[in-house]
């Protein structure tokens, strides 16, 4: 009897710098038509081509506050330049890149509508910073489906929303409602298979019809989202890094890839700043228990990172360095804060109404004084909020550094393991590194530490070293050990 490949259902995420222009749209492309051809379903989620999401916020900004329709005219003929380009490399059929130009030309033409009329009003709300930012995967969604179909292989480009992606209205950070789930399924899951499904990553749709974001880097979140709906094999996301690696290689470069890590770590690792995956990537991959693998457009037969629910125990308690830069590290101080019943309830109420998100909080013993972090760019709110809920009555003085950085040092082994913290501060003072704040999460698979941002990176390397991360073998031998024990077990290969 023909022995076949097992088929796999995969949800494939490309990242900004995977298809940065149209030569590695054309890599790309040659992924899924492999993928697809070997008989695996799959869906294709698309980031915006690299650094466009960035320029249309710094557009829409300028829109803003200069208003001239003259700036909006030539960021328009820069976006036109850069996606033209692209069809040009990534689509040698020409009846497909006509297709492909007529959808992006309506886009753009759309855009620039948008941008003239914030010119005029010269006001810029989240609701229209989300509406401009969606146009990046707007724009890369049809030249990715495009390229496809100009490899012989059928393929439909969808908007997050038209996948079934129904979010709350939290402009820059919506959720997915429950009823995503069942849209998502009902709307692609007949669609599987015949074709490669493009959806747009990073956008949805509110219950009105508003395109809404889920936040920068949001294209993992949306791999996930749809993976979970479909009830995915795998979920794939394709970066331009050998996977989740024990620390940033920018800052590291003899950091290593961690080949298998946990749902639980992975997580503490993209809350506290591992910028390699969205904070909330891990929650709707988990919930079905899907796989997730971290994997390298650019060198595709390299494992790269296998997230999954076990927690593996190796000789490393510390798995991973991670840090957050462009963070505030606010103190709030008054003698009179001791034993003030409600004081720490009022000022997070005052916070969370502010819709200023925390990082990380401590209170010392003394109570009279608490710190917390939150992010550069909310800085500004959060005084303003403590101000008019405290206005000098109980708190006397609130300050804010922005000259900070959080170092984070994660690894499930961690966890009622003694002596991690005197090697983490030791390793650090013996750096001459001073320390401005601490906190421990309660999962204990974390600790995180305040440094100037002068000494941030010496504290990264200062750890890599101290739990010697570069050192990665041991868990690689013990993955291959158990891996060989499965494969000698494996009896029906999935086959769907
Ligand atoms: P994407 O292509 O999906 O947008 P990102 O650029 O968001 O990917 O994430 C990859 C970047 O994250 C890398 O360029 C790397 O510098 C940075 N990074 C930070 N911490 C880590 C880490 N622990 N492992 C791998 N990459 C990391
Ligand atoms: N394009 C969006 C961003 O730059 C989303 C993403 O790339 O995941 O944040
Ligand atoms: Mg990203």
């Amino acid at each position: 009897m023909l022995k076949r490949d097992p088929i796999m259902r995969i949800v494939m995420k490309f990242g900004g710098t995977s298809v940065g222009d149209g030569k590695k749209i054309s890599h790309v492309a040659q992924l899924l038509k492999k993928y697809h051809e070997e008989g695996n379903q799959v869906v294709a989620v698309t980031s915006a081509l690299g650094g466009v999401t960035d320029r249309l916020l710094e557009n829409a900004r300028l829109a803003s506050t200069k208003g001239k329709v003259s700036l909006v005219k030539e960021f328009k003929t820069e976006l036109t330049n850069k996606h033209y380009e692209a069809i040009r490399d990534a689509i040698d059929n020409s009846t497909v890149a006509k297709e492909v130009l007529q959808i992006l030309d309506l886009r753009i033409d759309e855009l620039e509508k948008a941008l003239i009329g914030i010119c005029y009003l010269g006001e810029l709300t989240p609701r229209s910073i989300d509406y401009i930012s969606s146009y990046g995967e707007r724009l890369a969604a049809p030249i990715v489906s495009g390229a496809v179909r100009s490899l012989g292989v059928a393929s439909t480009e969808y908007t997050g929303g038209e996948a079934g992606i129904i979010t709350s209205s939290d402009y820059g950070n919506a959720k997915p409602l429950e009823k995503t789930y069942e849209l998502v399924k009902n709307r692609l899951g007949c669609r599987l298979g015949s074709q490669v499904i493009v959806v747009t990553g990073f956008i949805g749709e509110n219950e009105n019809g508003i395109i809404t974001t889920l936040g920068r880097s949001g294209s993992d979140f949306t791999a996930s989202i749809l993976g979970a709906a479909l009830k995915a094999d795998e979920i794939w996301l394709w970066k331009e890094v050998n996977g989740i690696m024990t620390t940033d290689p920018r800052i590291v470069p003899e950091a290593k890839t961690i080949p298998q890590i946990s749902y639980a770590e992975a997580m503490e690792l993209s809350y506290f700043g591992a910028n390699v995956l969205h904070p909330r990537t891990i929650e709707p991959a988990m919930r079905e228990h899907i796989p997730v693998r971290v994997k390298n457009t650019f060198d595709p037969e390299f494992p790269g990172t296998l997230i999954v629910s076990e927690k593996l125990q190796c000789r490393h308690v510390v798995k991973a360095v991670s840090l957050i830069k462009h963070v505030a590290l606010i103190n709030v101080a008054g003698a009179e804060m001791a034993g003030a019943v409600g004081t720490v309830a009022r000022l997070f109420t005052a916070l969370a109404k502010a819709g200023v998100n925390v990082v990380m909080i401590s209170q010392g013993s003394s109570e009279s004084n608490i710190s917390f972090v939150v992010s550069e760019a909310h800085a500004e709110t959060a005084l303003q909020a403590l101000h008019a809920e405290f206005n000098r009555e109980i708190v006397k003085e609130i300050t804010s550094d922005e000259n900070v950085c959080v170092v984070a040092v994660v690894g499930a082994g961690m966890a009622g393991t003694p002596g991690v913290a005197k090697r983490v501060f030791g390793a650090l003072g013996n750096s001459m590194i001073n320390i401005i704040m601490i906190s421990q999460g309660s999962s204990q698979y974390n600790i995180s530490f305040v440094v100037r941002e002068d000494d941030a990176f010496a504290a990264v390397k200062t750890l890599h070293d101290e739990f010697e991360l570069y050192n990665g073998n041991e868990i690689e031998m013990q993955l291959q050990s158990r891996q060989e024990g499965a494969e000698s077990e494996r009896k029906t290969p999935n086959i769907r």
